[in-house]
C-alpha cells in the first residue's frame, strides 16, 4: 500500500470536510439557546430505541423500507471499524485494530462474518432501494438526482469490500475446502468473490490488481461519501443520532412558555435567527423519507404544507444565509447584531403564511418521523410572529381572541351562562368548600355548546351512578387558552392559564377531570409552566376505571340495539398523551356493541381537522379534512352504518358535519364515549327520572 498517498487523501478530504462542516455549524451559534442536555439517561434511552433500534422504521406502514435502511444502517456501523482498519493498512498492509484480526483472534472472526453478511445485505438493500426509486416510484420519495448518487455510492462501498477482501482470500487460500473450491470461513461472502475469481481463470497477479483497484477506490468513495453527505438530504448520516438524543422530552403535548416581560425577546419566528438551534439541526437532519406527510390531514386534503417540504425549504434557506447568521453570531455589540440581523429576510419568504396556519397540530408528523423531528412548536412560533407582532392573523382568529378575552370562552357567550347547563342538577361548587374528590372541569364547550352539554350531562350521570364526589368552578372557570396559544396568541393564554390556575389552587384542587382533550392536555402538561400541577384525567379514563373497580356496571346500549361503533381517537387523547385503551375499554364495558376499528387509529389515528386552533377558522383549500374520515369510519362501520365514538367535543362536531357533508345522516351517528355508557346505565330513582328527562344524545 502506499502510506504517502493514503496520508494525502486523508489530509485533502479531511480539510474539506471540515472547511464544509464549520460552513454549516456557525449558524447554529446565531439561533435562539435551548436546552437539550437535561434527563441524559431519558435521552440515552431514547437513542438506543429509536437511533439504534430503528424503532420508527419498523413501524407497518413503511415495514419493508425501513428494513432496508436498517440493513444499510448497521452495515455502516458494523463497516466503521473496517473502514478504520484499511486507512491503517493504507500505511501499513499488516496493520489491523487490537481483537478484530481474523487470523489471530475469535472476535476477529466472528467480527468478519458479521461484516460479510451485513455488507451483502446491504448491497441488496442499496439495489432494493435503487429499483425502487427508478421503478415503483412510491409516492412520497422525492426523486432526485442525489439520492441515487448516494445509493450508487453505497452498492460501490459494498463492491470494492467484497472485491478486496476476495482478492485477499485467494492470496491467503482457505482453510476449507468445500464445493471444489476454497472456502474462508470467517469471509463466507468473499470466498465466494474468490471463487468467482477462479472460475474466470483470473491469474493471480490480476487478482491481485483488482483487490489493490478495489483499495484504493473503497477508500476513495469513503472519503467522497463523507464530504457529499452535508450537501444534501444524507446529511442525516451525520445528524440524525444527535438529533434523536437532544429530542423534546415529556411532555411532549407541550408548548414553550414565552416570557412576554423580557427585554429585547422574541415574541415569535421574524425571520431564520429566531429558530433554535435545536430547529436548524432538526432541518439539517430531515431524511426526506415523507412518513411525515402519509397522513397529515394537511397534506393528504391538498392544503399547502408539507412537513418535508417545509424543512427542505429551511434548511437550504439557513445554508444561503450562512454567511449573515455567521456574522450575526460573531457580532458583539448590539448595533452590529441588528445589522446582522437586518440581512434577514422574513420567515415569511420561505414558509408562506398559508402553511403555518394549515397545521392542525395533530402531532401525526413527529409521531412518524424516524429521526424525531419536531414540526409543531416551529409552526406555532411563525403563528405567534404573526400574531404577537405582525397583526396578519385570520378574522376568524380574532373573533375567537375576542370571545375569550371579554367572555372567557372563544364563542363569545355571555360569561354568566357558563353553568346554565346544570342548573336542574345541583352540582355542589367548589367554592362552597365541601368534600369532593373530583373537580370536573366542564370546559367551554361542555358548558356553551349545546351538543356538548348532553355529553357533560351524561358525565354527571355517570358520575352520581358510581358515587363519585365532585364539585365544579361555575362561573369562576375560564377558557384554558389552549386554542389561543396554538392559533399565536401567547399573550391571551397566559391570561387564561394564569386566571385557572389561580382559582384551581386557592380551592386547593388536586384531581382535576376534563371531558375534552384540549383542556386535558393543556391542564396537565403547560399548567405546570404557571405553577399548576394537578392529577388530570378524561372522562373516558375515569370511566373504564370505574369499570374496572366495579363501581359502575353499564349494560347493554338499548337506544344503540347492537350497532356497530368505532372509537375515532382524538389527537391530543391518543398521540400527544397517550390514551388509547381506556376509551376502549370503557365501550368494551358495554354490552351488544359491535366493536370495530378504523385502519388509522390509536396514535396513528387521523386528526378530524379541528385541533390548533383549526376549529375556529375557515378551511377553505383543498378538501375537507373531516370528510376524509368520516369516508373512512363509514367504510369501517359497513353498509348498515352505526356509531362513530369519541372523546372530544370538537372532534364530536367535526364528524358529526362531516356526517351530514356527505349524506349519511340516516346511518351514521356521532357519540362521545360518555353518552353511550351513560345510555346503557340502569334507569331508577331520580337519578333515573332526570336522566330520562335530559334531552337524548346525538
Ligand atoms: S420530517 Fe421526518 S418523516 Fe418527514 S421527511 Fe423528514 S425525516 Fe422523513
Ligand atoms: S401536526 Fe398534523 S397537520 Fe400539522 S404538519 Fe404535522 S401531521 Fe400535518
Amino acid at each position: 500500500m502506499s502510506p504517502a498517498l493514503t496520508a494525502a487523501m486523508l489530509a485533502v478530504a479531511g480539510a474539506f470536510f471540515a472547511f464544509t462542516m464549520l460552513r454549516r455549524m456557525a449558524p447554529l451559534f446565531a439561533m435562539r439557546r435551548e436546552v437539550r442536555t437535561d434527563r441524559p439517561r431519558e435521552r440515552l434511552a431514547a437513542l438506543l430505541r429509536y437511533g439504534l433500534g430503528q424503532q420508527r422504521l419498523l413501524d407497518p406502514e413503511a415495514r419493508g423500507s425501513g428494513i432496508l435502511h436498517a440493513f444499510v444502517f448497521f452495515a455502516f456501523l458494523v463497516l466503521a471499524l473496517r473502514t478504520i482498519t484499511l486507512f491503517g493498512m493504507g500505511f501499513s498492509e499488516s496493520f489491523h485494530l487490537p481483537l478484530l484480526d481474523p487470523r489471530t483472534s475469535w472476535a476477529g472472526i466472528w467480527y468478519s462474518i458479521v461484516k460479510e453478511v451485513f455488507v451483502v445485505l446491504a448491497l441488496a438493500a442499496s439495489l432494493a432501494f435503487l429499483w425502487r426509486r427508478l421503478v415503483t416510484k412510491p409516492d412520497r420519495i422525492t426523486r432526485s438526482w442525489e439520492g441515487n448518487l448516494i445509493l450508487v455510492f453505497i452498492a460501490g462501498l459494498m463492491v470494492t469490500d467484497l472485491l478486496f477482501e476476495g482478492a485477499q482470500v485467494s492470496a491467503e487460500g482457505g482453510d476449507l475446502l468445500a464445493f471444489g473450491f476454497d472456502v474462508d470461513l470467517s469471509a463466507p461472502a468473499s470466498s465466494v468473490v474468490s471463487a468467482a475469481y477462479r472460475g474466470l481463470g483470473l491469474a493471480p497477479g490480476t487478482i491481485a490488481a483488482i483487490g489493490l483497484a478495489a483499495f484504493w477506490l473503497h477508500l476513495a468513495i469513503v472519503l467522497v461519501f463523507g464530504n457529499f453527505l452535508p450537501y444534501g438530504k444524507h446529511f442525516h448520516i451525520i445528524t440524525a443520532l444527535p438529533n434523536v438524543y437532544f429530542r423534546r422530552l415529556p411532555p411532549a403535548g407541550a408548548l414553550r412558555k414565552l416570557d412576554l416581560e423580557a427585554e429585547g425577546a422574541s415574541f415569535g419566528t421574524a425571520t431564520v435567527k429566531d429558530l433554535s438551534w435545536k430547529e436548524l439541526w432538526d432541518v439539517y437532519s430531515c431524511t426526506e423519507c415523507g412518513r411525515c406527510q402519509t397522513h397529515c390531514p394537511t397534506y393528504v386534503t391538498g392544503k399547502p404544507l408539507s412537513h418535508k417540504e417545509v424543512n427542505r425549504a429551511l434548511k437550504h434557506h439557513a445554508i444561503a444565509q450562512a454567511p449573515a447568521l455567521t456574522a450575526l453570531a460573531r457580532a458583539k455589540d448590539p448595533a452590529a447584531r441588528e445589522a446582522a440581523a437586518a440581512r434577514l429576510p422574513p420567515i415569511t419568504t420561505v414558509v408562506p403564511p398559508e402553511t403555518a396556519w394549515a397545521c392542525t397540530t395533530c402531532g401525526w408528523c413527529e409521531t412518524a418521523c424516524p429521526v424525531l423531528i419536531e414540526n409543531v412548536p416551529r409552526l406555532v412560533d411563525m403563528r405567534r410572529q404573526q400574531v404577537l407582532v405582525d397583526s396578519t392573523f385570520p378574522d376568524e382568529a380574532a373573533r375567537a381572541f375576542k370571545g375569550i378575552e371579554t367572555q372567557g370562552n372563544p364563542w363569545g357567550i355571555g360569561s354568566n351562562k357558563r353553568t346554565e347547563w346544570c342548573e336542574d342538577l345541583a352540582i355542589p361548587r367548589a367554592t362552597e368548600g365541601g368534600e369532593y374528590e373530583w373537580l370536573f372541569f366542564v370546559g367551554c364547550a361542555g358548558a356553551f355548546d349545546d351538543r356538548q352539554k348532553k355529553v357533560s350531562r351524561a358525565i354527571v350521570r355517570i358520575l352520581r351512578e358510581a358515587k363519585v364526589s365532585f364539585a365544579i368552578l361555575g362561573e369562576e372557570e375560564t377558557c384554558t387558552g389552549d386554542a389561543a396559544r396554538r392559533l399565536g396568541n401567547e399573550y391571551l393564554f397566559q391570561l387564561q392559564a394564569q386566571a385557572n390556575v389561580e382559582a384551581l389552587n386557592g380551592h386547593g384542587v388536586k384531581k382535576i377531570l376534563v371531558q375534552c382533550p384540549h383542556c386535558l392536555n393543556t391542564i396537565k402538561n403547560e399548567f405546570p409552566q404557571f405553577g399548576g400541577n394537578y392529577e388530570v384525567v378524561h372522562h373516558a379514563e375515569l370511566i373504564a376505571r370505574l369499570v374496572s373497580e366495579g363501581r359502575l356496571a353499564p349494560a347493554a346500549a338499548s337506544a344503540l340495539g347492537g350497532a356497530a361503533v368505532t372509537f375515532h381517537d382524538p389527537c391530543y387523547l391518543a398521540r400527544w398523551n397517550g390514551i388509547v385503551d381506556a376509551p376502549r375499554a370503557a365501550l368494551a364495558a358495554v354490552g351488544g356493541l359491535s366493536l370495530r376499528e378504523m385502519p388509522r387509529s390509536g396514535r396513528q389515528g387521523f386528526c378530524c381537522g379541528a385541533g390548533g386552533g383549526r376549529f375556529w377558522l375557515e378551511e377553505k383549500l383543498g378538501t375537507r379534512v373531516n370528510q376524509n374520515r368520516v369516508e373512512e369510519a363509514a367504510a369501517t362501520l359497513g353498509e348498515k352504518g352505526g356509531v362513530v365514538a369519541t372523546g372530544c367535543p370538537f372532534c364530536l362536531t367535526m364528524m358529526k358535519d362531516g356526517v351530514n357533508e356527505t349524506g349519511r345522516e340516516e346511518s351514521v351517528r356521532v357519540l362521545d364515549v360518555a353518552e353511550i355508557v351513560a345510555d346503557a346505565l340502569p334507569v331508577s330513582g331520580a337519578e333515573g327520572a332526570r336522566a330520562a328527562a335530559s334531552p337524548r344524545p346525538g
